[in-house]
């Protein structure tokens, strides 16, 4: 299916947020997971999100809309970034909370992950409190041209046993498209619930 995004909303700040009838599935990963460069490519598009050379730079919180399909995809800031002052993580931790808390359109959160990392105790932090809010985690491995495939392969089965899922991460490349129209589809599959 030919898909576009479009942005149609950023926010700053938790007086912001405002409830949409649509069903949203929402982006998350540390700064430099290439959460932008996915965006991108799920826009087809080189320059939609800004490809950070300063992470942790973007605060905001931005509405994609998926065409035709309907649902939002909400870009959330990236976390992690060590050069980020406490008042400035407190701030991203409150408003990520005010955003997953209140929110009964939100149907899963796409978590993702470096493929070139073993499992960071940061991303288990927000797989587990994703958890214990009930809200289901998609698991993506970023930059998935990288690594060889049996090093994907275990990531993948260690991840699966942090998570307690049945079903593999997700493999992503922005540079060759790897796994493009699974995650369009599981996406899909979400945003129907
Ligand atoms: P963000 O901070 O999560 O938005 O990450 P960016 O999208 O800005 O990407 C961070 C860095 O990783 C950049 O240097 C990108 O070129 C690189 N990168 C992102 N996606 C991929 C990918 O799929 N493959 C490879 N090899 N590099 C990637």
């Amino acid at each position: 299916m030919n898909r576009t995004i479009e942005l149609v909303k950023t926010i700053y700040e938790i007086k912001q947020l405002e409830n949409f009838d649509e069903a949203q599935i929402a982006l998350a990963g540390r700064s430099n997971v290439g959460k932008s460069s996915l965006v991108n490519r799920l826009a087809g598009r080189k320059k939609l999100a800004k490809i950070s050379s300063k992470p942790g730079k973007t605060r905001s919180l931005n509405y994609y809309k998926v065409n035709p399909d309907g649902y939002f995809l909400v870009d959330l800031p990236g976390y992690g970034y060590a050069k980020c002052s406490k008042t400035e993580r407190a701030k991203w931790a409150k408003l990520i909370e005010a955003y997953m808390t209140s929110n009964p359109q939100l149907k899963a959160v796409a978590v993702l992950l470096d493929s070139r990392l073993t499992p960071q105790k940061i991303d288990m932090e927000l797989t587990s409190y994703l958890k214990s809010l009930g809200i289901p985690v998609i698991p993506v491995l970023t930059k998935a041209d990288k690594p060889k495939q049996r090093e994907l392969a275990k990531l993948q089965s260690q991840w699966k046993d942090i998570l307690q899922q049945k079903n593999n991460p997700l493999l992503f490349s922005s540079k060759t498209g790897k796994g493009e129209d699974n995650l369009w589809d599981v996406l899909g599959e979400y945003a129907k619930l």
